[in-house]
């Protein structure tokens, strides 16, 4: 804003003093500035011209009493002169209808009396020699009578000054007319330059008082937008922190049901429960961001990152949804693409997942092409996400990337979305100073490309990357060790109990010793009593905080040297960074996924404490093997619970299946259904 009334400021005195029309009416401004201030400047002139007009009044009456006092008998101009003026202002208030004050009107009734008994006066035969006063007095005080009104003011004082010049030519000696004419010209340039100058001055005034008081006006509405905003952002923090918490409940337990359940039809529900929380989760996730970017929130975190770990990460999220729809799905990688770069990696990952995941959500038939390459001129990781999908309507395009827009609403009906991705995404792509393009047919498809400014690290090229893939999905489904720690010690600490139960659970199967606290008081406590490998820490609880509990541990020098992980639900404002700066040795946002906990687990637990997965095969093949054979998959679950500990069990549905088995293999015992029998097989 201030810039803006600088620029102003110099372009107005620059063309103070040009002649051209615009200059002349609006001051250096332009028509739409000069008519916003119109009324300002308006009534800024009438109250100077009301202060002028009462003193050329008070001169005037000076003026005819020294003139009667000299003159002595010769009284006709004073006569004249204050006859003339009262009869012109009542004139002019009760013909015109005119409510001007007195002081005005006797000054126009003055003015025009002097001009014209001037006139009266200096064209007599007598006076033929003497040049006229009266038309200068005239000229000088016409602007500030009638500055309020500039081309009247001009036009008026033209004519005025044409006829009594040619009155002065045709009856006064040659000298007289010269000297007539040159006073009249001096005058008439001096009354327009004392205008534009009075004008100007007022119009600079009005305009930078206007300007000052809009800046104010500005700061004011910026201040409270800003608190609305705080507010906005608290409001946010506090309801992902509530709609989280919950979600944990909810989303571990539907994981409990999904392990434990046989029943395909239970299965499909939970199924469904998950997939809803999913979507649930991303819509959190996503009014969190937007409303991060539109607090100016959003920072960007830069560290080093892989590409094609990036990459194959993007792959893995995004492929299965493409073949499960029947889809083609291809990634290209140019193999000169450099393998390390610096960056916003998870915002990388964010752009790429949402131009894909639409791609794939907005295309029936056909496929989805991604193309991924660095432009090392300008720095910058391109991507490109082509799909023979719906297409975007011509009309639509000005509309994609508005934030709650979708398109198309009746064919996207039953698409899940919020109309949020690509409004993130492109502000996402700005914040890391690059651009997104798109172009589309409708009914034919769509090609996205978001270009990103990142730094290289390591230029090695990334080579490959569709045999690497290949590799590393081979290798994920050959060696996929579970995580099994019957020595280790955990502590968790969450005042919600029921999220102590999902955790507990989720952490059955990896046979870690769990202990929980309900507070901070009371994991300060267990940790005086024992020693523990690793502490799951919430971050939101009454009394003492994750945090404050974090510091008296530390301070206190209990479990110096254990990781401490960190558990919220507000996934706000650089949360990881935040935490991690605190002290916690890493971080899980809620609902908590069994995978992402599993991994932290793997990745801070000793691994002297994490049995391997050799040792598990191991165990697993010296066990018995006891076949449970039962039409009831309840039954079947049941037996595996009871027996799963000491025995290998192999769950078979019905006799036929039962003989298969023992055609080929041996088993310690038979666990038949209704008929408690335990037969002894032939065992090795
Ligand atoms: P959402 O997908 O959650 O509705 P987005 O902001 O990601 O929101 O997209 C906005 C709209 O743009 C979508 O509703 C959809 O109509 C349209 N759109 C986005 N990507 C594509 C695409 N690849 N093909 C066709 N339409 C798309």
């Amino acid at each position: 804003m201030s810039e803006n009334g600088a620029t102003e400021g110099k372009r107005m005195d620059k063309k103070t003093f040009l002649f051209s029309k615009n200059d002349f009416l609006y001051c250096g401004l332009s028509r739409d500035e000069y008519s916003r201030i119109e009324p300002l400047i308006m009534e800024r002139n009438m109250e100077m011209i009301h202060t002028v007009s009462r003193m050329v009044t008070l001169l005037g009456f000076v003026f005819l009493f020294i003139d009667a006092v000299t003159r002595g008998s010769d009284r006709l101009p004073y006569l004249v002169l204050a006859g003339g003026g009262v009869l012109f202002s009542l004139m002019r208030r009760f013909v015109a209808g005119r409510k001007d004050s007195f002081a005005l009107i006797y000054c126009y009734g003055l003015i025009i009396t002097v001009f014209l008994y001037g006139i009266v006066l200096g064209v007599q035969p007598a006076k033929a020699d003497d040049p006229s006063t009266s038309i200068v007095v005239f000229l000088a005080l016409m602007p500030l009578i009638l500055n309020d009104r500039p081309v009247r003011m001009m036009s008026v004082s033209a004519l005025f000054t044409l006829v009594y010049l040619s009155m002065s030519y045709r009856m006064k000696t040659p000298s007289a007319f010269q000297t007539d004419l040159t006073n009249t010209v001096t005058f008439s340039i001096l009354g327009y330059f004392l205008y534009i100058s009075i004008s100007n001055r007022n119009v600079k005034e009005i305009w930078y008082g206007v300007q000052a008081a809009e800046s104010e006006r500005l700061k004011e509405e910026k201040r409270v937008a800003e608190k609305a905003n705080e507010a906005k952002s608290n409001f946010l923090a506090n309801m992902s922190h509530e709609i989280r918490t919950p979600m944990n409940a909810i989303v571990g337990m539907n994981e409990m049901i999904l392990r434990e359940t046989r029943d395909p039809k239970i299965s499909r529900y939970a199924l469904d429960i998950k997939s809803a929380g999913n979507t649930l989760l991303s819509i959190i996730n996503d009014i969190l961001d937007l409303s991060k970017i539109e607090s100016g929130k959003m920072e960007l975190m830069e560290t080093d990152y892989d590409l094609s770990s990036v990459l194959n990460d993007v792959y893995n999220m995004t492929m299965p949804k493409a073949r499960d729809k029947g889809l083609s799905y291809k990634l290209s990688v140019d193999p000169l693409a450099p393998s390390t770069l610096r960056g916003d990696e998870i915002r990388v990952r964010q752009v790429m997942l949402n131009l894909i995941n639409n791609a794939v959500k907005y295309t029936h038939h056909g496929g989805v092409r991604v193309g991924v390459s660095f432009d090392r001129s300008a720095g910058m990781l391109c991507v490109s996400v082509e799909d023979t999908g719906m297409g975007i309507r011509e009309e639509d395009m000005k509309k994609l990337y508005d934030s709650f827009q979708r398109l198309d609403e009746t064919k996207n009906r039953n698409i899940e979305g919020t109309g949020l991705g690509l409004n993130i995404t492109k502000r996402l792509v700005e914040l890391m100073d690059g651009a997104i393009s798109v172009r589309s047919e409708y009914g034919k498809g769509s090609a996205f490309t978001a270009g990103m400014t990142q730094k290289i690290v390591d230029d090695t090229p990334i080579g490959n990357f569709t045999e690497s893939l290949a590799l590393a999905q081979q290798q994920r489904e050959e060696y996929h060790p579970a995580l099994v720690a019957p020595k280790a010690k955990l502590l968790i600490v969450d005042d919600n109990e029921m999220n102590l139960d999902v955790i507990s659970e989720l952490l059955a199967e990896t046979k870690v010793n769990v202990t929980t606290a309900l507070s901070g008081a009371e994991c300060l406590d267990k940790l005086r009593e024992g020693r523990y490998d690793l502490v799951l820490l919430d971050q939101m609880m009454p009394g003492l905080s994750g945090t404050e509990t974090l510091h008296l541990m530390r301070r206190g020098r209990l479990a110096d040297n254990t990781p401490v992980i960190a558990l919220t639900a507000d996934a706000i404002v650089g949360a990881k960074e935040s935490y991690l700066r605190e002290g916690f040795t890493d971080y899980l946002s809620k609902p908590i996924k069994f995978e992402e906990l599993e991994a932290a687990l793997k990745k801070h637990l000793p691994s002297t404490l994490q049995t391997t997965a050799e040792e598990i095969g191991r165990e697993k093949a010296e066990m018995p093997v006891v076949l449970v054979v039962s039409e009831d998959a309840d039954k079947l679950r049941e037996a595996k619970d009871a027996l799963g500990e000491r025995y290998r069990c192999v769950l078979v549905r019905g006799e036929a299946q039962a003989e298969k088995y023992l055609a080929t293999r041996d088993a310690a015992f038979i666990l038949r259904d209704a008929a408690r029998e335990n037969k002894a097989g032939a065992a090795t």
